[in-house]
């Protein structure tokens, strides 16, 4: 079988499977069963692969068409230019992600002092660290097994960050102000997670999916706790749902915020809501 073969016998039954980006998905499964990278592909494209590769990149298909993430497979996900272990243990990182961030940087002011929440990975984190020049960043989750993946993608990113076990604010002391507060929580309505892909409903932590019944859970405890831990004029930023372009700003509101805006993705969705205390 050369590579060109092997492409098109992996797009075919990925596609069959019902996956998106079954022409990516092939391709990536193929570097990680070959040892190439995607040009190495593009160059050796009609040269034969050993039968043992071969064998090895059909595993990694069979895989794939029963619907694991990707990321589980190859173990990683690039994020803002930065690579990221994932693990089951964490949420595997979107690219929806990246406009929280970008806001963030141009938002940070020169030694910031940044808090993220639910860190997961820790890709929000570590990227704002690398982008902020002379800020202190310190993350949080509740998950020890999440904790040890953001510690791995510290040093691994060589971003030095401080890294807390939390449930939320609960182990920080409100004495310490943070200038900026971001976070992705959970925030799928719990009985909405039966419906996701399977990527994501059998795959990712329920932990860091689920929002409680109204998906609204987390945003309830950083708008009632956030002005307590912000430094003033210090801001919030969040990424919600979709569907949470109203309920989201007007809790942050309530909490006596100012300046609320709602920034929506490339697909034109409501994706964060930023605020001023
Ligand atoms: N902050 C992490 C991320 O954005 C994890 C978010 C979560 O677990 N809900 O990927």
């Amino acid at each position: 079988m050369t590579i060109k073969e092997l492409i098109a016998i992996g797009e075919e039954k990925l596609n069959n499977a019902g996956i998106h980006d079954y022409a990516n998905d092939a391709r990536e499964l193929l570097c990680l069963a070959t040892g190439k990278d995607r040009t190495g592909l593009i160059m050796y494209i009609n040269s034969e692969v050993a039968n043992e590769t071969a064998q090895r990149y059909y595993d990694l298909v069979a895989e794939r068409a029963g619907r694991t993430p990707l990321q589980h497979i190859t173990g990683e996900q690039e994020f803002m230019g930065y690579r990221f272990k994932v693990t089951k243990d964490v949420l595997v990182p979107r690219f929806d992600t990246e406009l929280l961030v970008e806001e963030a940087a141009k938002r940070a002011i020169l030694g910031a002092k940044i808090l993220d929440l639910c860190t997961g990975s820790g890709i929000i984190g570590i990227a704002l660290k690398k982008m902020c020049f002379g800020s202190e960043v310190t993350m949080t989750d509740v998950s020890d097994e999440a904790l040890m993946i953001a510690e791995e993608n510290a040093k691994a990113n060589k971003a030095e960050v401080r890294i807390v076990k939390s449930d939320m604010f609960e182990a920080l002391d409100p004495k310490e102000k943070f200038t900026l507060i971001v976070s992705n929580p959970p925030y799928i309505p719990a009985a909405e997670i039966e419906k996701l892909d399977p990527e994501v409903r059998d795959h990712d932590p329920r932990l860091a999916l689920d929002g409680g019944e109204d998906g609204l859970d987390f945003y309830r405890v950083i708008a009632s706790e956030a002005p307590k831990y912000l430094a003033p004029g210090g801001q919030v930023l969040l990424e919600i749902g979709y569907d949470l372009g109203e309920s989201v700003p007007a809790l942050l509101e309530a909490a006596g915020c100012k300046s609320i805006e709602v920034l929506k993705d490339m697909a034109g969705n409501d994706r964060v809501v930023a605020a001023v205390l």
